[in-house]
């Protein structure tokens, strides 16, 4: 089934043979001992691989490999790793296993446009992938029966390169199939599995890639085959392509499609979890089908809406996506008739009620055909009720059914190894399973036993490793491109390891409000230039290509960076993505984050980073609002004020904590050079933000919300129709995998 490149593996010696399994399941990824295994076979192939398995493997000489097959203290600790592995995919006594014990696993699908997993697989874009990415890992981690639906991007994410002028160029780098961890899907005779989209006309194939997330697969649709014509072919090129059409298309062969793939390959589940609206044509699939064996549509829908979950996320209204409506009929037509419904029913169920001619609304369509629906911070929560309360009349006083779920990041993944390794020393002998329990905040209160100096040390030692990191980057650009010395100060050229670093890294949307530091420039200047307590700005992010306006403050800052009265004191570090994410919320002091309230949804970022200790400084909106508590970092933006003045009064209030508290604390050393003060926040942060905004405390509170009543709905349908009791079989292994051409299942 697996399309090895056996000019490449081939040579990898027998006795590690095994490397190759590993580096195809992102398990390794979020596994230190795993990482390591790679890296011994040779440093600096590691680094220059940009920490991506397949890559290395391909690359490295074989000298290396040949050398570690040979070396005993290397096979023992690759022994080690693959027991453990292969223990780990066999998934006996996991958390889900022993708390549903003896009910039918009730397999999930999740569905999303956009994954954050790795960013050697890129096909993400912000908040919304890592939420999808980490809810995947930490199902797997609970032995969570799941299965996720995705697209493959062959045109990957957009890279990012600003010009001399700071003018943001994008360039586009064809995804490398050969070393992105995704294997082709193969139908029983050894073709490529490609299936037909259900009734669309004109007619969209999609071909099929598996990506193994620890136990959970992750199948990806590729429109790129030779069975569509040129036009289709470009369907999943780019993430959220522009052109509404190709948008719509795209929107159909995530949801109906990927519906369709699921059956195709045999997999058996009973509920769907829709990550923001994207993919909401799955749920009028999942009628269709019940439709087709039967069933009036308004009882289909009702039994859909009792097993959909559908997460929205964005407040902002041009993250919904509206279609035209001819050009909905023009896809839809021969679908409102598999339906059972007319063209006026189908319409009513994308209608925004407050914009009946808008047209046809994502969105709405996602929280009409579920029945369980929640935000993704206590405030998104609120701001989402408030923006669809006109999906439900009602007195004003009824409850809009809009829940919450606050977001969560995976811990083994955001946490440092070696950030982990301190815990385990000082957690570990009290409470040797912390990580398995670390959603529990009382492991969390050992954060305490750890001296100040070990935990203050390690800190400056990450700090360093992003410097670095930044510096290499800067080598490596100015090697191959000749460019890159033009601008030292923006490239981080003069960073200093002792100076208190802020971090800024984020999409360039204007409701971020990246320019904000710079609204009072003077006052400014003198807190980065102040001879004895200097401070230092790190800025990343990407502009989206069509938004000129963040291109323009992204220039603005990028102009800033070679002022020299800012003292060489601001950087901005090119083409922000996961990688470069990992070091930012391991390296800096200080994560701050002032978008315009009530826009942020959740932000996970500033998780990542109170988790390896980096303090947040943010203003009180998405997910700060549950996690500040006053000593574990730093909180501003209770101001009323509108517009300018609203932009004044929080910057001025950066400036106030920053001179009188951060600051001051950051530069207070004692006898041992080690700022006592600060430390002390730093653990308040890890204790406290852990396990509350964990991944693990999430999916759990996915499932203790949700999981009963999907239960409870498909127990309903499976009780009207037996066929669908087909014997269950665990998600991570189709069960077969055959060619289906068009029609139904
Ligand atoms: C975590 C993460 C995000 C989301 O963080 P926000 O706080 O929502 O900005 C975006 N991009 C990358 C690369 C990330 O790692």
């Amino acid at each position: 089934m697996r399309d090895l490149p056996h000019d490449h593996f081939g040579r990898i010696p027998e006795r590690i043979s095994g490397l190759v399994d590993l580096a195809y399941n992102l398990w390794w990824s979020w596994n230190p001992e795993a990482r390591i295994l790679f890296k011994q076979l040779n440093q600096q192939a590691w680094k220059a691989s940009v920490h991506n398995p397949l890559r290395m493997l391909r690359d490295i000489p074989a000298e290396f490999l040949e050398r570690a097959a040979g070396d005993p203290v290397y096979l023992r600790r690759y022994d080690t790793v693959m027991r453990r592995f292969r223990k780990y995919m066999s998934a006996a006594g996991t958390w889900f296993s022993e708390e549903y014990a003896g009910r039918p696993p009730l397999t999930v699908a999740y569905f999303s446009a956009e994954y954050g997993l790795h960013h050697s697989l890129p096909i993400y874009a912000g908040g919304l992938g890592f939420l999808a990415g980490d809810h995947l890992k930490e199902a797997s981690d609970l032995g969570l029966p799941m299965v996720a639906v995705g697209l493959l991007y062959s045109q990957g994410y957009l890279h990012q390169r600003i010009n001399p002028d700071g003018w943001q160029e994008d360039t586009t780098q064809p995804l490398d199939h050969a070393t992105a961890p995704i294997t082709r899907v193969r139908d029983a005779t050894g073709e490529d599995l490609v299936v037909r989209v259900p009734h669309i006309d004109p007619p969209i194939y999609v071909a099929v890639w598996k990506v193994q997330v620890g136990r959970i697969p992750l199948y990806l649709l590729d429109t790129d085959t030779p069975c569509n014509d040129p036009e289709n072919r470009g369907i999943s090129s780019r993430l959220y392509i522009g052109d509404r059409e190709q948008r719509l298309r795209q929107e159909i062969v995530l949801g109906i499609g990927g519906r369709k793939v699921l059956h195709a390959l045999g997999v058996e589940y009973a509920a769907v979890h829709l990550n923001e609206g994207h993919p909401a044509f799955a749920l009028l699939e999942r009628i269709r089908e019940r439709v087709e064996r039967g069933m009036e549509f308004e009882e289909a829908l009702a039994e859909v809406q009792a097993t959909s979950v559908f997460t929205t996320h964005t407040p902002v209204p041009a993250g919904h996506d509206v279609f035209p409506v001819d050009l909905i009929d023009r896809y839809f037509r021969t679908y409102y008739p598999a339906l059972g419904i007319d063209r006026l029913r189908f319409l009513q169920l994308g209608v925004h009620p407050e914009n009946p001619s808008s047209g046809f609304n994502m969105t709405a369509l996602a929280l009409r055909a579920s029945a369980h629906h929640n935000g993704v911070s206590r405030a998104n929560g609120a701001v989402a009720c408030d923006m669809w309360k006109c999906l439900w009349p009602g007195p004003p006083e009824a409850k809009v059914p809009i829940d919450y779920v606050t977001n969560g990041v995976h811990v083994p993944t955001w946490l440092n190894p070696r950030m982990k390794e301190l815990y385990d020393r000082h957690i570990g002998p009290t409470s040797p399973d912390w990580l398995a329990d670390h959603d529990n905040p009382v492991v969390w209160e050992l954060i305490d036993e750890i001296p100040d100096s070990e935990l203050w040390q390690l800190h400056l030692w990450l700090k360093a490793k992003l410097l670095n990191r930044i510096r290499e980057r800067e080598r490596v650009k100015w090697a191959t491109h000749r460019s890159g010395a033009l601008n030292p100060a923006a490239e981080g050229a003069f960073l200093n390891p002792s100076v208190l670093t802020i971090g800024f890294a984020r999409r360039f949307s204007t409701y971020k409000r990246a320019h904000l530091i710079f609204e009072d420039l003077d006052r400014l200047k003198r807190i980065l230039n102040n001879p004895w307590y200097p401070v230092q700005i790190l800025f990343a992010g990407k502009a989206h290509p069509a938004d000129n306006e963040g291109k323009q403050v992204l220039r603005e800052i990028y102009r800033y960076t070679r002022r020299p009265e800012f003292g060489g004191r601001i950087a901005f570090i090119e083409d922000y993505n996961e990688e470069v994410a990992r070091y930012l919320v391991h390296g800096v002091d200080v994560w701050l984050n002032n978008p315009l309230p009530p826009m942020e949804a959740s932000g996970t970022s500033g998780m990542k980073a109170s988790l390896n200790g980096v303090l947040n400084l943010s203003i009180l909106d998405g997910w700060w609002i549950e996690g500040y508590n006053g000593r574990n970092g730093w909180a501003f933006g209770n101001e009323a004020a509108d517009g300018e003045k609203r932009n004044a009064a929080d910057a001025a209030a950066i400036y106030d904590i920053l001179e009188k508290e951060v600051v001051p604390l950051y530069y207070n050393r004692s006898i041992d050079d080690v700022p006592h003060g600060w430390v002390k926040m730093m653990k308040e942060a890890i204790k406290t933000n852990g396990p509350r905004f964990s991944s693990r405390r999430m999916v759990k509170e996915y499932v203790a919300r949700y999981y009963p009543s999907l239960l409870k709905g498909a127990g309903m349908e499976a009780a009207r129709a037996p066929a669908t009791a087909k014997p269950l079989t665990p998600a991570w292994r189709p069960r077969r995998e055959e060619k289906t051409g068009e029609g139904s299942t």
